[in-house]
């Protein structure tokens, strides 16, 4: 067997990231920047005021109450024509801009309007700045916005349409496809006969490519026939940027996938020190990565996550390539037997009184897929007996559910 965290980097190492496209904004949600974004105008452009209220010289303001003559009003987008000369003031709105000669915007709630608005009360005084937004106060021009790696979240989308840049180059986003292998799979609804199994591994693993960000592409169900098998890879290396297949990869089994996947690339067979999810496959075929995940419900999910997952998040352009693992404390039993791997149980997490608490969420046979949709994460259980009540456990957030 090997370790998990090498069987890791082999996979890593092979799966570089995708070249630069230039997207826009609509169509660049989760992508990784692949340049830096550098500010051409300041934001805000101009000053303006960040409250409803008056445009004021602030010394007018000191001996507050005082009276001032309105001699403007500017809605946001109006642009000032007059100024604010000694004892005037301008009826000003939120975003609209500073007009010349005021130095400071007092808020509606503290004047008092007089003669249908043609005067008003300044209640209090307010200091030079009061409620002025300064041009460049949130972005300088010239500033670096983003950095290389960046991954684009909506405010990253906000503040680029803030600075009229409405394409953006990214990482290219992986297009990945998925098969699943076996003679004994269906596909679809009808009765199933005696040694039929449904497919269940294209759904959960195109479903766990898309969450990841990455397209999925369905390459569909294949037997166990070598010249299918062998079309249907070739056309997936050849249209896809990776692509996963599942079953027919276990220890012992001498089926087609293997034959083949050793035929077209490059390919290692690994035993991997992790339960469930041990046997593993991953090579070149044409210079396209091809992961050979195993075929229970369970395990095929599982390697997913620990060894695929990392490797497309590097093609992504993400330098961050592995979940953050998180202490939690087991509050019931989490067993298991020394067997030399790693065992990954599916657990529910919460967060309680400042900590995160785990227990089973079910049956952790590597077929048991419904304790997986019951779980929301996968406690990491070293090699040895597990954990007992209140232990420490380390925890992998899978989704908030
Ligand atoms: P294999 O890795 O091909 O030896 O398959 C291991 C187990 O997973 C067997 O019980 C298969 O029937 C089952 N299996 C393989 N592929 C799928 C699939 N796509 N959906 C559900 N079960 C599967
Ligand atoms: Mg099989």
């Amino acid at each position: 067997m090997i370790p998990l965290a090498e069987a890791q980097q082999v996979v890593i190492d092979h799966c570089a990231p995708l070249p630069t496209v230039t997207l826009p904004l609509v169509e660049a949600l989760g992508h990784v920047t692949a340049g830096a974004v550098a500010a051409a105008e300041a934001v805000p452009a101009f000053d303006n005021t960040a409250m409803d209220g008056y445009a004021v010289r602030s010394a007018d303001t000191a001996a507050a109450p005082v009276t001032l003559d309105v001699v403007d009003t500017l809605a946001a987008g109006a642009v000032p024509a007059v100024s604010v000369g000694a004892g005037q003031a301008i009826r000003i709105m939120t975003g609209a801009p500073i007009p010349p000669g005021a130095d400071a915007v007092i808020m509606v709630e503290r004047t008092r309007a007089l003669d249908g608005g043609g005067r008003v009360v300044a209640e209090v005084s307010v200091p030079a700045g009061n409620h002025v937004r300064n041009a460049g106060e949130d972005l300088e021009v010239g500033k670096v916005v983003f950095e290389p790696g960046e991954v684009l979240q909506p405010a990253h989308l906000g503040v680029l349409a803030g600075l009229g840049i409405h394409a953006v180059d990214v990482v290219r986003r992986p297009r990945v496809g998925v098969m699943s292998t076996g003679d004994e799979l269906v596909d679809g609804s009808q009765p199933l006969s005696l040694g039929q199994v449904r497919d269940s591994n294209r759904y959960s693993l195109l479903s766990l490519v898309r969450q990841a960000g990455l397209e999925g592409v369905d390459l569909g169900m294949v037997r166990d026939d070598p010249d299918t098998i062998r079309a249907t890879i070739g056309r997936g290396v050849d249209t896809c940027d990776a692509v996963l297949t599942s079953g027919g990869v276990s220890m012992g089994d001498y089926d087609c996938v293997k034959v083949v996947l050793d035929e077209m690339g490059d390919m290692s067979w690994m035993q991997v020190a992790i339960k469930p999810a041990k046997p593993f496959a991953f090579g070149m075929v044409r210079e396209t990565p091809v992961f050979g995940l195993p075929g229970n419900t369970v395990s095929s999910m599982v390697s997913f996550e620990l060894l695929a997952r990392p490797a497309l998040r590097r093609m992504m352009g993400h330098t961050q390539l592995h979940r953050p693992l998180v202490r939690a404390t087991a509050s019931a039993p989490l067993r298991r037997r020394p067997d030399g791997k790693i065992h990954f149980a599916r657990v529910v997490w919460g967060y309680r009184e400042g900590r995160y608490e785990v227990r089973s969420a079910g049956g952790q046979g590597s077929h048991q897929l419904s304790s997986l949709a019951a779980a929301n994460g996968l406690a990491v259980l070293p090699d040895g007996h597990g954990a007992a009540e209140g232990d420490a456990v380390e925890l992998i957030r899978l989704h908030e559910g």
